[in-house]
């Protein structure tokens, strides 16, 4: 098959969370079960230059917004896949990706649908005729209409669409009058359509459009129909649910093994686990934190710093650990509000917390690697990475049982348990899983044994990609398949 990606982040060239982990990976699963597969994504300034080289000639698209003329900056990592950057200076040549100093792009909505269907039409000037064009969250949304219906002059004849929803929080909605400034036709502009209550849903476009439907873990495909779990658009995905698949994601393990990672101090395994308090020893040495006391452990926290992860439960329910000896070590972004509250807690217990407000990448391995749990009490959890990662690294995960984490980690109280997980999102909830916790941690064998099970995880992307080849395939003309 021939499939074309749509993504506005791909690692390692760009990233803002778990999608750039995806559309970094996934593609590069499809090549090598012999698939010929194209990745397009924006030419952001923060994108670094080396191994891109012009392909094809520039092209100009037309929309009531303006002329806009762009390129592709393609490389070729591996055999059979191409990662092609849209290299169009007035949309992409900025600092963010979707927002500066906090404040997104006042033009988000011309901006993706520039990417959209820059995208299309340029694979389509290369001759890269599709089978499956694969799009992912609301910033590739447009380019379903444009499959099902044409926009602005784009298209790829055969081609069959699958959308992905990565976190349908994230929804891409504009007010009405962004619909003619596209040039979209109001006639696309109804409830079963582009409209979202009276506003231009990019998300919805995808929803609506789409010829399949996939998120990210199963759970989560089905907390999305209904009302708690649906934003909004439970109805639509009910609606659409007979293709509407959950696929967990998998870990890229080309950069996410212990036994390999360069970017730990000691590389470690579950059989060689020695060298493992060489990165835990590190991890509280770099931030000048004491050793911790009572038994207690090393808590590890790496996320965007917002409500759905669950930064404030952790806020209010770390502080007693940590005045009994806990240590704990925070990296991540996000609500200025939040990131303020994790500076004053460290300021507070300058010798037991450590918080980073950033993004370094080094520092969420080292993380992994340092500490003994690693907490992720989400109040909503569409796949999430962050907990596969600590499971291979040994940090035994402390999670919200909601999402792909209800589907990655087993509670303790299972024979072949590998974290702990609790079903309030409260600070009760939270204390309550991190009180067990300690517990586990006082008894180093049963530690062990739990820490061991997680390490043995298998998450890897070729059983996910071979799920998405099903779906794929389930849509294409003449096809009998079913997915399972
Ligand atoms: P989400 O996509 O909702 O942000 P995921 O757990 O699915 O959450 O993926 C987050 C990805 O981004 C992981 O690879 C994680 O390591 C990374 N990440 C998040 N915040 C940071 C940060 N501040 N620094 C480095 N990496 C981060």
């Amino acid at each position: 098959m021939r499939i074309l990606f749509l993504s506005s982040e791909v690692a390692p060239w760009s990233k803002t969370g778990g999608l750039a982990d995806v559309a970094g990976a996934l593609p590069a699963a499809l090549a090598s079960l012999g698939h010929e597969v194209r990745v397009a994504t924006p030419g952001y300034a923060s994108v670094p230059g080396e191994g891109l080289a012009p392909e094809g000639r520039p092209l100009t698209l037309s929309f009531p917004f303006g002329e806009r003329t762009f390129r592709f900056l393609s490389t070729r990592p591996v055999e059979r896949l191409t990662v092609s950057f849209v290299e169009e200076p007035k949309s992409f040549s900025r600092p963010g990706l979707y927002v500066e100093r906090g404040q997104e792009y006042a033009d988000n909505a011309e901006r993706f649908a520039t990417f959209a269907m820059a995208a299309l039409s340029g694979a389509q000037a290369l001759g890269f005729a599709a089978d499956v064009v694969h799009l992912h969250d609301w910033q590739a949304g447009l380019a379903a209409l444009a499959l099902k219906r044409g926009y602005a002059k784009t298209g790829l004849s055969r081609a069959k669409s699958v959308f992905t929803i990565h976190n349908l929080a994230y929804q891409g909605n504009f007010p009405r009058e962004t619909v003619p400034a596209l040039g979209l036709s109001w006639k696309d502009f109804t409830p079963e359509g582009l409209e979202f209550w009276h506003q231009l849903s990019f998300l919805k476009a995808g929803l609506v459009y789409a010829d399949a439907l996939t998120t990210v873990s199963p759970t989560y495909a089905k907390e999305i129909q209904t009302r708690e779990g649906g934003f909004g658009l439970d109805g639509v995905l009910r609606a659409h649910r007979a293709s509407l698949h959950g696929i967990l994601n998998g870990v890229d393990v080309r950069e996410w093994n212990p036994a390999t990672d360069e970017l730990l101090p000691a590389r470690f395994s579950a059989r060689d686990l020695g060298p493992r308090a060489v990165c835990r020893e590190a991890l509280l040495s770099r931030f000048g934190l004491d050793a911790p006391k009572g038994g207690l452990p090393v808590f590890g926290v790496v996320g965007r710093m917002v409500e759905q992860k669950g930064a404030d439960l952790m806020q209010q329910a770390l502080p007693a650990f940590l005045e009994h000896g806990a240590r704990a070590v925070v990296l991540g972004t996000g609500d200025a509000r939040l990131e303020e509250g994790w500076r004053a807690l460290a300021r507070r217990h300058p010798k037991s917390l450590a918080v980073t407000v950033g993004f370094d990448n080094a520092l969420a391995h080292l993380i992994e690697a340092g500490s003994d749990f690693f907490l992720m009490p989400s109040r909503f959890e569409p796949c999430g990475l962050n907990q596969m990662y600590s499971l291979l690294y040994g940090a035994v995960p402390v999670v919200r049982a909601v999402g792909g984490l209800e589907d990655t980690v087993k509670d303790l109280s299972e024979a072949d348990g590998t974290g702990l997980k609790f079903k309030d999102p409260t600070v009760e909830g939270l204390r309550w899983a991190l009180g067990r916790a300690v517990d586990l941690f006082r008894q180093p064998e049963a530690f062990e044994r739990v820490r061991r099970r997680g390490m043995a995880q298998d998450f890897s992307w070729e059983a996910a990609a071979r799920k998405y080849e099903a779906v794929y395939r389930s849509i294409l003309p003449g096809s009998q398949a079913t997915v399972r």
